[in-house]
Parts: structure tokens; C-alpha cells; sequence
């Protein structure tokens, strides 16, 4: 039995002090025992955040990382940075850094490799554009996306990535992909990852649905076969976070 996940993604949207604010908030909240519950947070915000979060089970979560271990590379984060701040997960290949940051499926892989070196666990994001959508390629080029995030990774290190289908064209639009277009997306997934490590790795991978996720919708799209939980950005910034949480 896979247990869920619901990961804020809260993007650049709090500074530390807002984000202590919004934290000292959402704890109070109570969430489901059944639900892995991770805060995804601005690289300066996970020091305070970390701190607030202390003696709950609620976890931190970083946005991104670099792959090198240390050195001369001007404002980038390393791996043992998040560790030793207390993240014990990160989004890697996020369709914005994708898009807006130039990272290719390359520099994913090697952020992925990097991450599960340092026992952080990856949250692998893909999802197509809307025109590849129309064009029919979705799941083709979600399988490269796949393929190229997962090169050189052991079947034991995959079996505990999650993986995040993020539809381009539902992030951040309210345009939120029907229960059974991200079901059909989230088992090809699942199939791609058993062409590529079998049956045991592809029952045991968690996968998620992120875009326009929020409290009226989460209990159907996290209801079906190969939805493991969520990615949630703009309503993981709202007290009714919790509601998402307790789908049930
Ligand atoms: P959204 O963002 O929930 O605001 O659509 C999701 C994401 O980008 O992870």
C-alpha cells in the first residue's frame, strides 16, 4: 500500500517572516495520520520554516538544488546545505525551472542522481504543454521526460522517488485536468516505470497529481488508481491546505 503524499509548493510567494507567519498557521491544523504532508519552501525560507515545523510530523521540503557538492557556483544550493537545515525532500525539474531556468532532462537526471546521494528524495515533475496535449504526444514525450530523469538511477533509489504529473497547462490557471485525464497520464507513468524496473519498482513509486489542485477537487483526483496525492501550489498557501490533506 502506497501512502499518500500532499507537498505544498509555495513557489516565490513568502518571505521567511511571512512563511513563519503561514507555518505557525497551518500547524495548528490537524491532518490526516494517513498522509505524508511536506512544505515545499524558498531556499531562505527553509531554516525558519524547519525551526517552526519543529515536533510536528509535517516535513521541509526545497524547491531546487544544485548538483555539484560545493565550490565556486554563485548562489546555487547544495545537497548537504538542505540536509543540514532539515529537508528531507526536493522538486527537481519543476516545469518553471524547466522553462524559465533552461534546465533540460540532463540536468534533471543529474540533480535527481545527486539528491538520492544525500538521501533526499527527489519529487521528479513532468507534464506536457498544451499544445503537445493537442497534437496527441503527451504521453510520448512524458515517457522521455521519465526516461531521461530516471537514467542511471537503481531500482532501489527509484523504487523511493515520487514522481509529480503537472500538466503545463493547469498550473497555476484554475484549468485543473479531469480525474481521468491525470489517471491516464499517472498509469502511463506507472507503466513506464515498470518497462524500466519492473513490476515490484513501478507498484511501490509513488506518483502525484499537481495543477489547480485544491480542497473541492482533491478527494476525486486522489481517489483514482495512480494517484498517490498531490502537488499543490497556490491553495498549499491557504489555511483550507488542510482540507486537501484530509481528502477523505
Ligand atoms: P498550482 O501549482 O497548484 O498553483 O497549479 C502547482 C505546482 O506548480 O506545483
Amino acid at each position: 500500500m502506497r501512502k499518500k503524499i500532499v507537498a505544498g509548493n509555495w513557489k516565490m510567494n513568502m518571505t521567511p517572516s511571512e512563511a513563519v507567519k503561514l507555518v505557525n498557521e497551518l500547524k495548528c491544523k490537524s491532518y490526516s495520520k494517513d498522509v505524508e504532508v511536506v512544505f515545499c519552501v524558498p531556499a531562505i525560507d527553509i531554516v525558519p520554516v524547519a525551526e517552526a515545523l519543529k515536533g510536528t510530523s509535517i516535513k521541509v521540503g526545497a524547491e531546487n538544488m544544485y548538483y555539484e557538492e560545493k565550490g565556486a557556483f554563485t548562489g546555487e544550493i547544495s545537497p548537504d546545505m538542505l540536509t543540514d537545515a532539515g529537508v528531507s525532500y526536493v522538486i527537481l525539474g519543476h516545469s518553471e525551472r524547466r522553462q524559465y531556468f533552461g534546465e533540460d532532462d540532463d540536468c534533471v537526471n543529474r540533480k535527481v542522481r545527486k539528491a538520492i546521494e544525500h538521501n533526499i528524495i527527489p519529487i521528479i515533475c513532468c507534464g506536457e504543454t498544451i499544445q503537445q496535449r493537442e497534437e496527441g504526444i503527451t504521453l510520448d514525450f512524458i515517457k522521455s521526460q521519465i526516461v531521461g530523469a530516471f537514467q542511471q538511477v537503481s531500482p532501489k533509489n527509484a523504487a523511493e522517488c515520487v514522481i509529480a504529473y503537472e500538466p503545463i497547462w493547469a498550473i497555476g490557471t484554475g484549468r485543473v485536468a479531469t480525474s481521468q485525464q491525470a489517471q491516464d497520464v499517472c498509469e502511463a507513468i506507472r507503466l513506464n516505470i515498470r518497462e524500466l524496473y519492473g513490476e515490484e519498482v513501478a507498484s511501490s513509486i509513488r506518483i502525484l497529481y499537481g495543477g489547480s489542485v485544491n480542497a473541492c477537487n482533491a478527494a476525486e483526483l486522489f481517489a483514482q488508481e495512480d494517484i498517490d496525492g498531490g502537488l499543490v501550489g497556490g491553495a498549499s498557501l491557504k489555511p483550507d491546505f488542510a482540507d486537501i490533506v484530509n481528502y477523505k
